[in-house]
């Protein structure tokens, strides 16, 4: 009940002005957020570098209604690229297509995700994008093969709360595409989604079973220990080499876990969020995990 009226709200423009002006909500943001700059987030992802773990830098931002905003967010996604470069940080970049003018049109939003693959390839890195709600689903998992196709600085994100990803999977695997494994993020209905935590979490390992032997290097995005635990155990059965996967953690979230891994010697990125536009990001974030609302009410009374 709790999630579901928190991510209703994470849509909400009014909300989401207040929230992202209020001096305290937005100092309490950073317990999920880099900053608001580009310069703070290489700061985080600097400090991430230096404790062994990687990084994908993402500049919050989703739904564009203009031409000019996608554009924007392209330059601002070019930008980076060549920031990595200069700073040479362990990191490469996500994005949300809805943020790339897919509201607007498919193949405009195509032709910037192009220019910024080309970019991520030409700078070996790597262009990863994120998945959105369903309505989106089916439209980014076409035009990622479409754009992988073209080159190999591409791949995308797998939710395993949908009924569909052991096939979407299959197809992106034959396109040879790198997968980020997470549970998903979003209010989905019965009729498409998994609604439970065991359902959920069972399809995660069925899913996790198929991308880690398929001989492509994934992402296995969690922070629960009974996933990381099965992925750790079955990957050990079957003779997959730490250096073939790695895990993914958002900022902010379970550090003694992430200091865990790394000290066991696994490949690990941390997924650091910045900018302005964060208000949907972090109300996700709070929906994930109830206890985190009574800490925001908590701290947001004593100002
Ligand atoms: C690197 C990365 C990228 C992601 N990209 C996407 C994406 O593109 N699309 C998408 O739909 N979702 C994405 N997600 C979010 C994901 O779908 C889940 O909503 C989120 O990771 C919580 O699920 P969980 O696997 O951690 O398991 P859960 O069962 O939700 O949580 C397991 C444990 O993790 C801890 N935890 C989880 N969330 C929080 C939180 N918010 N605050 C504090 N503790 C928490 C708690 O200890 C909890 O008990 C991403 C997640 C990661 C790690």
């Amino acid at each position: 009940m709790l999630r579901s009226t928190l991510l209703k709200l994470s849509e909400h423009k009014g909300l989401a002005h207040w929230v992202t002006t209020n001096g305290t909500t937005r100092r309490m943001s950073h317990r999920f957020v880099a900053g608001e700059t580009l310069d703070e987030a290489v700061a985080a992802a600097r400090a991430c570098n230096d404790a062994g773990m990687a990084v994908s830098l993402d500049c919050l931002g989703e739904n564009v209604s203009t031409i000019a905003d996608a554009q924007k967010a392209r330059d601002t996604y070019l930008g980076i690229y060549d920031r990595i470069a200069q700073e040479k940080l362990n990191a490469n970049v996500s994005c949300k297509l809805s943020q790339l003018g897919l509201d607007l049109s498919v193949e405009f939003c195509e032709g910037l995700v192009m220019s910024i693959a080309e970019r991520a390839a030409a700078s070996a890195n790597f262009l990863r994008i994120d998945m959105e709600g369903s309505v989106y689903t089916q439209r980014t998992v076409e035009l990622v093969k479409r754009v992988r196709a073209q080159t190999p600085a591409v791949g995308t994100v797998i939710q395993s709360y949908l009924y569909r990803s052991e096939n979407d999977i299959h197809d992106l695997l034959s396109y040879g595409c790198r997968v980020r494994l997470c549970k998903g993020a979003y209010q989905e209905p019965t009729d498409i989604a998994f609604q439970s935590k065991a359902d959920v979490d069972g399809n995660f390992v069925r899913l996790m079973r198929v991308l880690l032997p398929s001989g492509f290097y994934h992402g296995i995005a969690t922070h629960d220990p009974r996933m990381i635990a099965e992925t750790i155990r079955w990957a050990a059965e079957k003779r997959i080499s730490k250096d073939d996967f790695e895990f993914q953690m958002l900022y902010g979230i379970r550090a003694d876990l992430q200091r865990r891994l790394v000290r066991d010697g696994f490949h690990l990125r941390i997924y650091v969020p910045f900018g302005m536009e964060w208000f949907p990001y972090f109300m996700r974030r709070l929906a994930e995990r109830p206890a985190n609302v009574g800490f925001f009410v908590r701290n947001f009374l004593r100002g």
